[in-house]
């Protein structure tokens, strides 16, 4: 197949990502954060979040990763853009159910509420489950390993070093809620994970 399909369907989610993510962006401005933990750490993994996101973008524009290009094949893009979609639709229903509850980094804002409806039902961390779907996606469509793995690689280690923390002070926000909460979901994957 030819890597330009792989290459537009790549710009189209990164698109997608994009306009999912904007409002929400552009409205957290406008909330009050109450409690910020944002610690150099954090700082550190947005900024690898991003470089992640970048990396199939610079695969798109430039021959800059032509060493590590390898053929496409059907079957793995078929799979990899089925996983985009799903990506995209969980990541469009999280942010939709968190509203102005969402933060881009680990921040309590005014009037936080405990969200545990929509897709907060199946799991505690589906935003983080979408990120996950969405960089697989990548890792299929993409006829590369530098490029196909770049995100997947910042969101699992964005996802191991800050999960910990943010239910530590989403417990402390939220106290026996959280608790509860917790004792009846798992992490990313409904009823496994
Ligand atoms: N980890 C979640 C949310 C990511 S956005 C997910 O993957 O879906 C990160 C911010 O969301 C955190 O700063 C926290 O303030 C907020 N948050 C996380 N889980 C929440 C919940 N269940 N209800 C309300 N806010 C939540």
């Amino acid at each position: 197949m030819n890597p330009w399909i792989a290459k537009a369907v790549v710009l189209a989610a990164t698109v997608m990502m994009l306009a999912i993510r904007a409002p929400h962006g552009h409205r957290s401005r406008s909330v009050k954060v109450v409690k910020s933990h944002k610690t150099p750490l954090e700082i550190g993994l947005l900024f690898l979040a991003w470089v992640g996101s970048f990396v199939p973008l610079i695969w798109v524009a430039s021959p800059a990763f032509s060493f590590a290009e390898y053929p496409l094949r059907i079957g793995p893009f078929v799979a990899g853009v089925m996983c985009l979609v799903i990506g995209l639709w969980l990541f469009y229903r999280s942010h939709a159910d968190l509203g102005t509850n969402w933060s881009i980094t680990l921040e309590v804002r005014e009037e936080h509420q405990l969200i545990t409806q929509g897709v907060y039902r199946w799991v505690r961390h589906p935003m983080y489950s979408a990120l996950v779907l969405y960089s697989v996606g990548q890792a299929l469509v993409i006829p590369n390993w530098a490029a196909g793995l770049s995100n997947l690689i910042a969101i699992a280690v964005l996802f191991a070093l800050r999960v910990g923390a943010e239910e530590r002070m989403m417990a402390q926000q939220f106290g026996n809620e959280y608790a509860a909460y917790t004792e009846r979901t798992k992490r990313l994957i409904p009823r496994v994970w």
